[in-house]
């Protein structure tokens, strides 16, 4: 399935478990895997912990001190940090159904991750049965 996304920050992490439950259900698959995918090349896609909101805005600050927005980048574009950032999390993660339900830890959400916003983005996802 396509999702859309908006995004309203540079760099941001939104939370998109709720949406990969829900597709899960709709497609009535017990037991198998969920795969997300981003279709772009400075957003990406990755798996941690969606209780204390302070985690998120810890990694933001760690990347954006890693991965410095302003450097000698060839990339004329000026969105480098972006590209690196992206390939750094990765585009992609597969999850495991199970009973119907995503085997995720307690603590553990799914989230979009956006390096070069604000933007409309978008997200798939396949439900595949086992
Ligand atoms: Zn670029």
């Amino acid at each position: 399935m396509e999702h859309i996304i908006r995004t309203d920050r540079e760099d941001q992490l939104i939370d998109i478990t709720a949406i990969i439950r829900e597709d899960v259900r709709r497609s009535n698959i017990k037991n198998g895997t969920a795969v997300v995918f981003v279709p772009h090349t400075t957003a990406g896609i990755t798996i941690n912990e969606n209780a204390d909101p302070d985690v998120v805005i810890d990694f933001l600050e760690i990347l954006r001190k890693l991965v410095p927005k302003s450097r000698d980048y060839r990339h004329l574009e000026g969105n480098s940090h972006a590209h690196v950032k992206a390939s750094l999390v990765g585009s992609s993660c597969t999850l495991i159904i199970e009973d119907g339900r995503l085997k995720l830890g307690t603590w553990q959400g799914v989230y979009f991750c956006e390096f070069d916003g604000p933007r409309t983005r978008k997200f798939y996802t396949k439900i595949i049965g086992s």
